[in-house]
């Protein structure tokens, strides 16, 4: 452990970073100047760099180290599988053991009624494959018009083509002409970014119905499905007012558009039940899913399918669509493990009924900050939003800078929590105790006095 540390590395492996390696969502100028922080080692919920800091990671990875890092038994389950097979593809009329058992460890915990996954290698993939399955759905019910998707405003489904298409970045957007044709978007349901002149619950019926506007506005016999997270979580951890989530179920069943929930974060325990659609009280017909499949350890995604489309789809002879790496036996077989563990460790009941909602309650605390202007949360997702004027709520000039701020001041305290725009953002491992929420609520604490101090607040 900590080799970097004693060898005084970190300037050898920024020079080569630097040098050769082009990193996602990255100003490559910006970091070239400042160097990265290598990151060299984990265990449990923290991980450390090779200048020896230990950092209690908030974010769980990105969002997907669910059980924890330093967990054997998922290295000993990708080992045996890769001494054993350490690859066989899915595609002609092959299969194997790790993503016959990973599919049906899905299943079991997936809700009722959706028994059959399409294994990707993503979360962006999978995202790519819903795309497909809905309209080769609508195509093979002989209406192959109806191929509009509807997704939303700062929504985040990946960074692939569709994947990006259907999310509502604009910045992703204006690199590259997406989105591309036969995708639209409505507004996210973001009670505290508006003007707050509702109450939650009529804001919430607000954003859900403008579902139905732009359904009527396409034709609703061009609009093929709608797709959002239960939660948007790069977004900012928005969590919408209890009355969207049903008001979007009931226009879907209106105008007969298949439901897509993206579980890639909310799925496997993240909101307290096993998929945020629970939690948000509706029946999807399509979930994709990723990140916590695997708690990150190898990638893999998938997409869940309601029986009834499953049934449809099947009728359509082959689908032209999969990746080499669909059903990875590797990642596979650490997905069943992974799933063991949840289950065995109760971690979905875990974050329900105990550390969930100990970490909402801890949240809070900075609720009192003069920096901040609204603390919310659900199950071990929580956002904190840092305003200039505590009274009015107003926010800070150049939008962004302050977050980043309050990022960097977290580094230095020994705390990952992640900056959307002026928003803190955290998600941290399912496995984090008590004590260890209230150390990271202390190092936010300490990160939000000297972010606060620099800005001449408090
Ligand atoms: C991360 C994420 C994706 C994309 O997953 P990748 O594995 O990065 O391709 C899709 N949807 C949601 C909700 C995500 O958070």
């Amino acid at each position: 452990m900590l080799q970097l540390a004693t060898n005084n590395e970190t300037g050898y492996w920024q020079d080569l970073d630097r040098a050769h390696h082009l990193h996602p969502f990255t100003d490559t100028a910006a970091l070239n100047r400042k160097g990265s922080r290598i990151i060299t080692d984990a265990k449990g919920v923290y991980l450390w760099d090779s200048d020896g800091q230990r950092l209690l990671d908030g974010m769980a990875g990105l969002w997907c180290v669910a059980v924890g890092y330093g967990r054997q038994e998922l290295v000993d389950a990708a080992t045996r599988q890769m001494t054993r097979l350490p690859f066989y593809n899915t595609f002609f009329q092959t299969s194997h053991v790790p993503a016959i058992e990973a599919a049906r460890a899905i299943a079991e915990v997936a809700p009722e009624g959706m028994r059959r996954v399409f294994f990707t290698g993503s979360g962006s993939e999978s995202n790519d494959t819903v795309l497909r399955m809905v309209r080769h759905y609508w195509a093979q019910r002989g209406l192959p018009h109806r191929n509009v998707i509807i997704g939303r405003v700062n929504g985040y489904h990946g960074s692939t083509v569709a994947g990006a298409s259907l999310g509502g970045m604009k910045p992703m957007h204006a690199q590259g002409g997406l989105p591309i044709p036969g995708v639209a978007h409505i507004g996210q349901p973001y009670w505290f970014g508006s003007d707050r002149s509702l109450t939650p619950e009529e804001f919430g019926l607000r954003s859900a119905r403008e579902l139905e506007a732009k359904i009527l506005e396409l034709g609703p016999d061009r609009v093929a499905a709608f797709i959002g997270e239960p939660v948007q979580g790069a977004g900012g951890v928005i969590i919408p007012p209890s009355t969207y989530w049903p008001e979007i179920q009931r226009i879907c069943r209106k105008y007969g558009l298949l439901l897509v929930s993206d579980e890639v974060i909310c799925g496997f325990g993240r909101t307290g039940s096993w998929w945020g659609c629970q939690t948000m009280g509706v029946a999807p017909d399509l979930m994709p899913i990723a990140k916590a499949l695997t708690s990150g350890y190898l990638p893999l995604g998938g997409v869940i399918v309601r029986d009834e489309i499953a049934e449809v789809l099947e009728t359509g002879g082959e689908f032209f669509h999969g990746f080499t790496y669909s059903g990875h036996p590797a990642s596979c077989a650490v997905a069943a493990a992974n799933i063991k563990i949840i289950k065995e460790e109760r971690l979905v009941e875990r974050v329900r009924d105990r550390i969930g909602p100990y970490f909402q309650e801890k949240l809070r605390t900075l609720g009192d900050h003069p920096l901040v202007g609204e603390v919310r949360g659900i199950g071990l997702l929580g956002a904190i939003e840092l305003v200039k004027d505590k009274a009015t709520l107003e926010r800070f000039p150049n939008e962004g800078e302050t977050g980043l701020l309050c990022r960097e001041h977290c580094f230095r305290s020994g705390l990952v929590m992640r900056a959307v725009r002026d928003t803190m953002i955290l998600s941290p491992p399912l496995v984090i105790s008590e004590a260890e929420v209230d150390e990271l609520v202390t190092l936010a604490r300490r990160a939000l006095d000297a972010t606060a101090k620099e800005r001449g607040l408090g």
